[in-house]
């Protein structure tokens, strides 16, 4: 079974290889150099994120690796060469795509991105959760990230590929996305023993928001003292790859110095669900607060959210106690 793996990472990394080498000699090649020039990124930087192309064709990858049985037996298990049961045929997942590898913080290949190079759907593809690949546990970027700098003192949280590296091409070389996932507890727990600062800065759009709501709720039961996650919300319509192209480094920087501090977004968001004004509003979102706060691991940041929920409300720390207990009752 080791060797199994062993036998996995290494077609991958050769899958890797290959797709860079196209980008190169491809006949192909030049709409998509093209396309990375007109998303405004450098040769260098593609270089640094190992991004490559697969060219069109339904077995170029299986033919690269010979096409013989055992090898395209690898390359399904690896995720990159799809079986077609009716047919019993194998084709290459990734066709006409900019690829960008995906690795672990070892510097292992465990998968793929693949975008096309206009507005085809699907305009992502990933490689298959694979017994060596999890997309609830991996976070793309943080390997460079890490080869970057070996002292990290915060890390962006993005969306998506191309928003890791146009920041990177802009001089940031601190964020790391979730491949087409939630970030999850596992996410959040990996970055804070790497760093005591994370800002999630979603797409500037209904789904960003969304998505920021869910990172609320996923970072409350994992913050500690001496750990910080912030907020980043940006204007409408724009995601970190758009505005960083407009407004460059600088502008980009002092924006994440100005992000929304947790406790600033949670009271924020709940009240804008409930009237303060009344006491019925009040009472509703006290009941929303109080289990998200529940949920927290014991800190001086809970204990402030829970004073200002006394202050909200009026009620003694003791009152609520008698809440909060009774939550932990209905929850358990
Ligand atoms: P681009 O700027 O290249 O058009 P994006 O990075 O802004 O794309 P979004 O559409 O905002 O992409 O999506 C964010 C991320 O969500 C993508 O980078 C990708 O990881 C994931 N994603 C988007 N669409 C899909 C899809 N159809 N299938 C799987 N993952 C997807
Ligand atoms: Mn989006
Ligand atoms: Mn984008
Ligand atoms: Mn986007």
């Amino acid at each position: 079974r080791e060797q199994q793996l062993k036998r996995q990472f290494e077609a991958l990394e050769q899958a890797n290889a290959y797709f860079q080498q196209q980008l190169r000699q491809s006949p192909e090649r030049e709409r998509a150099v093209n396309y990375l020039k007109q998303r405004g990124l450098s040769g260098q930087i593609a270089a640094a994120f190992g991004i490559g192309y697969a060219p069109p064709g339904w077995d170029n990858l299986m033919r690269h690796f010979d096409g013989v049985e055992s090898a395209t037996a690898l390359l399904e298990q690896s995720g990159m060469v799809i079986h077609n049961e009716d047919k019993q045929s194998h084709y290459d997942r990734f066709r006409d795509r900019i690829m960008f590898p995906i690795r672990d913080v070892r510097g292992r290949v465990l998968g793929f991105g693949g975008r096309v190079l206009g507005d085809d759907k699907p305009k992502y593809l990933n490689s298959p959760e694979t017994p060596t690949f999890h997309k609830g546990r991996e976070l793309y970027g943080l390997y460079e990230a890490r080869k970057h700098s070996n002292h990290l003192d915060r890390l962006l949280i993005v969306e998506g590929y191309m928003d890791v590296v146009s920041l990177a091409q802009h001089g940031i070389h601190w964020s790391v996305a979730t491949l087409g996932t939630a970030t999850t507890e596992q996410h959040l727990e990996r970055l804070f023993k790497l760093v005591p600062e994370v800002i999630f800065c979603f797409d500037g759009d209904q789904a960003g928001r969304t998505a920021a709501l869910r990172a609320l709720r996923t970072t409350l039961p994992v913050i500690k003292d001496g750990q910080e996650a912030r907020f980043l919300f940006l204007p409408d319509g724009e995601d970190p790859d758009t505005l960083v192209r407009q407004e460059g480094e600088d502008a980009f920087t002092e924006r994440v110095t100005q992000a929304m501090p947790l406790s600033e977004f949670f009271f924020k968001s709940l009240s804008e669900d409930a009237d303060l004004s009344s006491m019925d509003g009040r009472a509703r979102f006290s009941n929303a607060a109080l289990p998200m706060i529940n949920s927290m691991q014991p800190s001086l940041l809970k204990q402030m959210m829970l004073d200002r929920i006394c202050e909200i409300t009026g009620l003694s720390l003791e009152q609520l106690g008698s809440v909060i207990d009774l939550h932990r009752a209905t929850h358990e």
